[in-house]
């Protein structure tokens, strides 16, 4: 494919929606995909936009129906990236982000060993507790659930090839502007892209 698919994780409070949405505006070449989820919206957040937002039966019956590249439980409630969507955009050529889970990372590289993956890991779990109770929209109970899960997730460091530590808000983004550049220019991705030329300078 000449587009890149890449993969962003982290554990919810690492700022990984601020730094998705900094890149979208610094980078117009890569389209974010929209998850199926079935927990219910945040205020502010609209169907369509930030998830499609389903009920569990309709979510199990797309699940059923093949419909999704991957899916998986986080935090008690259902996520999936939508699998016809993703063809399209492959046929587009453009690049792909998916903002899963380390589950979802998993499943993706099986079917694409070539996506590039991308964690961003917090300073630290004291400043991540901090983040995820000054965004006020959790209940504690909620909020207790995440950090317990953060610890599970970041464990997973080590399945991902590149690592963004989110100190400060403008060196991640740059960091994260910078990887998806780098991994646009990666041999395989441009020789898809300029295949005559690449044709051209191989033979004999
Ligand atoms: P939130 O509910 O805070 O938006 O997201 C909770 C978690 O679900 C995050 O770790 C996020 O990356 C993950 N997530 C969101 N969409 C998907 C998806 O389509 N698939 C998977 N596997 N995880 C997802």
């Amino acid at each position: 494919m000449p587009g890149t698919l890449i993969i962003i994780t982290a554990p919810s409070g690492a700022g990984k929606t601020t730094l998705v949405s900094g890149l979208l505006e610094r980078d117009r070449q890569v389209n974010l995909s929209v998850s199926y989820t079935t927990r219910d919206p945040r205020p502010g957040e609209r169907d369509g936009r930030e998830y499609h937002f389903v009920d569990v039966a309709t979510f199990r019956a797309l699940r059923d129906r093949g419909e999704f590249l991957e899916w998986a439980e986080v935090h008690g409630n259902y996520y999936a990236t939508s699998k016809v969507w993703l063809k399209q955009q492959i046929a587009t050529g453009r690049d792909i982000l998916l903002e899963i889970d380390w589950q979802g990372a998993q499943q993706v590289r099986k079917s694409f060993p070539d996506a590039v993956g991308v964690f961003i890991l917090p300073p630290s779990l004291e400043e991540l507790e901090v983040r995820l109770r000054g965004r006020g929209t959790d209940s504690d109970d909620v909020i207790m659930r995440r950090l317990l899960g953060a610890r599970g997730e970041m464990r997973h460091v080590g399945e991902f090839d590149y690592v963004i530590l989110n100190n400060d808000l403008q060196c991640a983004l740059d960091d994260l502007v910078a990887v998806v550049r780098a991994s646009r220019l990666r041999y395989a991705n441009q020789h898809e892209r300029h295949l005559q030329y690449f044709d051209f300078l191989e033979q004999d």
